[in-house]
């Protein structure tokens, strides 16, 4: 499965497409939204802990875009997780390249393998925020830091963009025969989401070791789905929804190219065999740049060699 198949599964197709439209609301909304200005808690680049999710089969065509990218400038605080050793990789990242173990498959209990190793790696980090991306994520971390700023790390923060219109609604399993129904709502891991160490510690229980794998087994469903059961169903804090978190889930091309320089995090993918990118015009064209990271990056950072050597008009 992916997370597409997954929701057309559970909504059906119109609840889906609704969904797609919603992007244009979310962002109607972030324009009349105004934030609180003076920042909580002082944050650097090194108080985020970024996990980047990746496997053996992408490390070329995916995770190489994010190393001539914002990686580059991320190094200190990007760990990358993945399923098989590749020398050049493990070179190029040292001890931030995580080898978990996990299996390459794409199925659930690998996901939620890899996320358990994310979150262990988190713990022993010291660091003060949790954020976890994929591997088709751009993350821009001076507007991630500016966000993260305005709460406190030691509060109860969960921080991401839901991609369903409604909670969702599982089933808890205890044992063989008893069952409960919950609903939560949870953040898209396609768009990334961020938690604050001190929740971090209290899903301790259900996350740590062993722990995330049994919890993914009682509600029977993928990683970022299990960590909103953690927070929002077991611990009962809230998500804070943000705008500034993208995933191919919406249409990208509602992001305006004004408002790029603001975003936490974009993506890009395909819908029904069409791009679904950001729209962002520069000196790349969409065979050079068919996921428009590259463009995004030589507009954050125009020192960048290999932007400078570009024509723009
Ligand atoms: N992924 C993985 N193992 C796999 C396939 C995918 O860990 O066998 C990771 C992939 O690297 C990415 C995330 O899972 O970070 C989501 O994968 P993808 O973008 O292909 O699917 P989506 O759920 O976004 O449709
Ligand atoms: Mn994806």
């Amino acid at each position: 499965w992916n997370r597409r198949a997954l929701l057309l599964s559970m909504l059906g197709f119109s609840a889906y497409f609704s969904e797609l439209s919603r992007g244009k609301r979310a962002m109607e909304h972030r324009a009349v939204k105004t934030r609180d200005p003076t920042p909580v808690e002082e944050l650097s680049p090194a108080d985020v802990f970024i996990a980047v999710k990746t496997t053996k089969k992408y490390h070329h065509t995916r995770l190489d875009l994010l190393l001539d990218t914002w990686i580059s400038r991320n190094m200190l605080q990007t760990y990358v997780f993945t399923d098989g050793e590749d020398d050049r990789l493990r070179k190029r990242m040292g001890s931030h390249m995580i080898n978990t173990n996990c299996s390459a498959a794409h199925s659930r209990q690998a996901l939620s393998c890899k996320m358990a190793v994310e979150y262990d790696t988190f713990i022993s980090s010291g660091k003060k925020w949790f954020c976890h991306v994929d591997d088709d994520n751009y993350v821009n971390i001076r507007p991630l830091v500016k966000l993260l700023s305005h709460y406190s790390h030691a509060h109860d923060v969960y921080i991401g963009r839901p991609s369903l219109d409604r909670p969702l609604e599982a089933t808890e399993r205890f044992g063989d025969a008893h069952t409960r129904p919950v609903r939560f709502w949870f953040a898209t891991g396609g768009a990334g989401f961020c938690v604050s160490r001190g929740l971090a510690l209290k899903m301790s229980p259900w996350a740590s070791g062993g722990n995330f794998m049994t919890t993914a087994d009682r509600i029977h469903l993928p990683d970022d789905c299990t960590v909103g059961y953690i927070i929002e169903a077991l611990l009962g804090v809230g998500l804070i929804r943000s705008p500034l978190f993208h995933s191919h889930l919406e249409n990208l091309q509602l992001v305006s190219p004004t408002q790029i320089h603001h975003q936490v995090t974009l993506s890009y993918g395909t819908v029904d065999s069409k791009r679904n990118i950001i729209n962002i015009r520069g000196a790349l064209s969409l065979d050079e740049d068919p996921t428009r990271f590259r463009s995004v990056h030589c507009v954050l950072y125009p020192d960048t060699p290999w932007c400078s050597a570009l024509t723009w008009y």
